[in-house]
Parts: structure tokens; sequence; C-alpha cells
């Protein structure tokens, strides 16, 4: 069986929100890709609704994109308790950590409301019954009372 990174993080010790770079790869050329665990709740403690955590996903792929360069993809982790996030070169935890801040902030505004969530028609998603911006808007807002850390094991806010 091959090793799986994720899978030796001791998921008891860390201290959630939080966002952690879990690995660089390259490819042949040498580009670097930068895969991040976005955890937004403490696991085993705590998950985030599917129909909460659809709408979150599909609100960061925007958000993120208007505060940082070079994201490839933003996609929920099964356990629903955050995200993995894969970025081209190697930013650092922090600057991954702030730009979730921003994008959360603006998910949690007032003036952020169904037209700001792209693709949730029919033709746009597989499974557009299934959102809740009310949902997703109450856990960005729980998640940045908790403050997010560029740390998963000791809290350094950013
Ligand atoms: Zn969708």
């Amino acid at each position: 069986m091959a090793e799986v990174e994720s899978f030796q993080l001791d998921h008891t010790k860390v201290l959630a929100p939080y966002v952690r770079l879990i690995d660089v790869e390259r490819g042949p050329k040498g580009d670097a890709i930068s895969n991040f665990d976005v955890r937004f709740v403490q696991p085993n403690a705590n998950a985030i609704g599917m129909a909460a955590l659809h709408t979150i996903e599909h609100s960061m792929a925007s958000l993120i994109r208007d505060r940082i360069d070079g994201m490839i993809d933003f996609s929920p982790f099964g356990c629903q308790t955050g995200f993995h996030m894969i970025m081209w070169d190697e930013p650092t935890a922090e600057e991954v950590a702030k730009a979730i801040k921003g994008s959360l902030e603006e998910l949690a505004s007032d003036g952020f409301t169904w037209d700001n969530v792209p693709g949730v028609a029919e033709k746009e998603c597989g499974n557009y019954r299934n959102h809740s911006l009310f949902g997703a808007k109450e856990w960005a807002k729980k998640i940045l009372a908790e403050e997010i850390s560029s740390d998963a094991f000791e809290r350094k806010i950013v």
C-alpha cells in the first residue's frame, strides 16, 4: 500500500482552524505544486453539513482566486472538516491562511448573496439542490471567530 501523508497526520493533535502545507511535488520540468490542508473544524469533534460545505466550495472557488494567484483546486475532505487546496509554486501557509481569511470575511458579509455564488444552476453543478448559503455563512462566521492559524499544532493566528 502506498503511504499517504494525510493519513500519517495525528488528527487528535491538531488545533483547527488552521492551514498546513502537506507537501510540495515537482513535475519533470521542475514546476512545483503545493498541497495544503485547510482545516476549518476540529476533527472528530465537529463536521460541516454537506449543503453548507458544498456552497463554501463553490464560493471559495472565486473568492480565493480574487486574493491569491496560482490556485488549481479547492476541494472538500470526505470527513467534512475542511478542504484540500492545490496551488502552483510554493506559497507559505501564512499567505494561504490570509487569503482564506479574507475570502471567509467576504462570504460572511451581508453583501455576499446567491448572485455571488458561482455555478449553482442545474447545468453547472452535479447536485444543485444541495446548497446552503445560510449554512456557509454561519460556518464562515464560526471559523473566523475561532481565528485561523498558519500552524496545525500551535496557534499562530493570521
Ligand atoms: Zn456543485
